[in-house]
């Protein structure tokens, strides 16, 4: 097995600023233990302390305040969407996704401005169906993922059963970096492939620091069965074999590309192997690549080291106070040097001056005087930005690829008060453009047909439209399963909509979608219409 350091990138002194930028998200199938980690990685960084979550980073009580002003001014509360740590000299941005599977369409974007991402599974369960999905997303972009076998103090299926499910189910060559010694109570540790040390496991006691580093024995000789039994040494060599008969060596090309993961294991909860988990990281994830994205027509891979400041925003979080309107735009850095106070423009040309620019630390947030690629800033404003919009010093650069997804649940909005129609136009538009849910306005009809991906969405949508609005609304069940965006010939499309006058909709942009009644209406029209393409995803344009 090869070393994943022997061929990462170097980061010498002379460095520039955004090559320490590590851009990651987790995502895995609820439960798998995705905050648990988040929390641990935190903690093993320093990022957080245990007893009052103090901060590790030294106190700057002008940001600080800074802050303060702007929150109390505006009302604005912004949740920990990014979390920035630092490790071996690197700072790791940690793009948080909604937990509830429900948002998962806000999950999708997030992944839009990972570089990376951690895969976490249950090792009882291996790869579950959310997982997939999440991998699936990745795979638009191709980003490197890195594998975390959680919960083996818990009785966990075979390392090589769970190998092969991620063979099987997602594609992905898998390497471990280490072998566990069992799994439940017969938990000892894991195998370090490289150096064929074994990271001792410790059962947790209430006065040991879950940060603290593990113990080591190397695998040959005597010392280690202070720890194991000889029988378990025996089978940890073993296990050694099979990772190196069953697995190819590691590549970081491959695994740059998303064809290979590297497998490591361990315990959140515990705090175990979460240290290792890190270190690879370090060794072996990218840092910010080049970008492609449209410049004046015409097709350009934005380098991060490139001298224009530009980025694109994949979140929009708005203020929950109905008294005041603004909101934080997460803007995900792709090239240039921002500085304070710089005036960006979007792509449809609206310029915005960027004087309280926000950066996230773990337990806090600071107002940035600089920010590089790679970084993710929040920017506040007043309903300028949207999600999917490009930020750009020319204001002529466009991103492509951050996607609206096919949403799942279709409802029609029914206002209790006919006379205020045009509010709830204003606030359906309000809430597609931050994001929350997708709107369609049918070709025939006067209603308006939400789309969501999750339930959840369409409740916080009836909440925040009473409070934020003041409008009672009815969310109706509306006769269609799924949407489809329409590409192809223009002629052929007004064709198609020609003979689906009553299932075919606008949505935000004014692109043409269809609102089918089932999936397997959905397949009959490919079939009908061959010439025309029906995206399951759409990314803004
Ligand atoms: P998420 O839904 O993926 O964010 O999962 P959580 O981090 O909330 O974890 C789900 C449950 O699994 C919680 O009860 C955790 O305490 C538990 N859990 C997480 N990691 C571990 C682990 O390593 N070992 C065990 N035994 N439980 C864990």
């Amino acid at each position: 097995m090869t070393t994943p350091t022997s061929d990462a990138p170097a980061l010498t002194s002379h460095a520039p600023e955004w090559a320490r930028r590590r851009s990651f998200a987790i995502i895995s199938h609820p439960d798998a233990g995705k905050t648990t980690l988040t929390e641990t990685l935190l903690l093993s960084a320093g990022a957080i302390r245990l007893a009052g979550q103090v901060r590790a980073r030294g106190e700057n009580r002008r940001t600080q305040s800074d802050w303060m002003k702007i929150e109390q001014e505006r009302g604005i509360s912004v949740s920990a969407s990014v979390m920035t740590f630092e490790h071996r000299a690197l700072l790791f941005n940690l793009l948080d996704t909604p937990g509830h599977e429900d948002f998962s369409e806000d999950t999708y974007r997030t992944l839009t401005a990972a570089d990376s991402a951690i895969m976490v599974l249950d090792a009882a369960k291996g790869v579950e169906p959310r997982t997939l999905k999440l991998v699936e997303v990745c795979r638009l972009r191709d980003i490197p993922i890195v594998t975390f076998i959680n919960k083996m103090d818990r009785e966990a299926l075979d390392p090589v059963d769970l190998l092969e499910d991620i063979q099987d189910k997602l594609a992905l060559d898998t390497v471990p970096m280490q072998w566990p010694s069992g799994s439940g109570n017969r938990f000892k540790g894991v195998l370090d492939l490289k150096t064929r040390e074994l990271v001792g496991y410790q059962k947790p006691s209430d006065d040991r620091d879950p940060t603290e580093a593990s113990p080591r024995w190397a695998l040959e000789g005597d010392e280690i069965l202070e720890h194991i039994s000889a029988e378990e040494q025996a089978e940890l060599d073993e296990g050694a074999e099979v990772a190196s008969e069953l697995c190819p060596a590691f590549k970081m090309q491959s695994f740059l590309e998303g064809h290979m993961t590297p497998v490591f294991f361990g315990s959140a909860l515990r705090g175990f192997g979460v240290r290792e988990l890190l270190d690879g990281l370090a060794d072996i994830i990218p840092g910010p690549a080049a970008m492609p994205a449209i410049r004046n027509g015409q097709a350009v891979e934005l380098e991060p080291g490139g001298k224009e400041v530009a980025g694109f925003v994949f979140k929009v979080q708005a203020n929950m106070d109905p008294n005041h309107r603004d909101r934080v735009a997460f803007v995900r850095l792709c090239s240039g040097v921002f500085k304070r106070g710089m005036k960006l423009k979007t792509e449809a040309g609206k310029q915005l001056t960027v004087s309280s620019p926000i950066l996230f630390f773990a337990q806090d947030r600071e107002i940035a005087d600089e920010a590089f690629a790679g970084d993710v800033m929040g920017v506040p404003n007043h309903g300028t930005l949207r999600v999917g919009d490009s930020l750009s010093e020319s204001g002529k650069l466009r991103f492509s690829g951050i996607p609206n997804f096919a949403p799942e649940i279709l409802r029609r909005a029914r206002l209790a008060d006919p006379l205020k129609a045009k509010h709830l136009k204003k606030a359906l538009e309000s809430l597609a453009e931050e994001g929350v849910t997708q709107l369609f306005r049918p070709t025939l009809g006067g209603d308006f047909i939400v789309g969501a991906v999750g339930a959840l969405q369409i409740d916080v949508m009836r909440e925040r439209v009473a409070a934020e609005y003041g409008l009672e609304v009815d969310f109706e069940p509306a006769p269609y399963d799924t949407a489809r965006w329409l590409s192809g010939d223009r002629v052929k499309i007004e064709e198609f909509a020609d003979r689906h006058k009553s299932a075919m909709a606008e949505d935000i942009n004014g692109d043409p979608v269809f609102l089918a009644k089932s999936a397997w209406e959905v397949s009959y029209s490919e079939e009908k219409f061959p010439d025309l393409t029906f995206h399951r995803a759409k990314e803004r344009s």
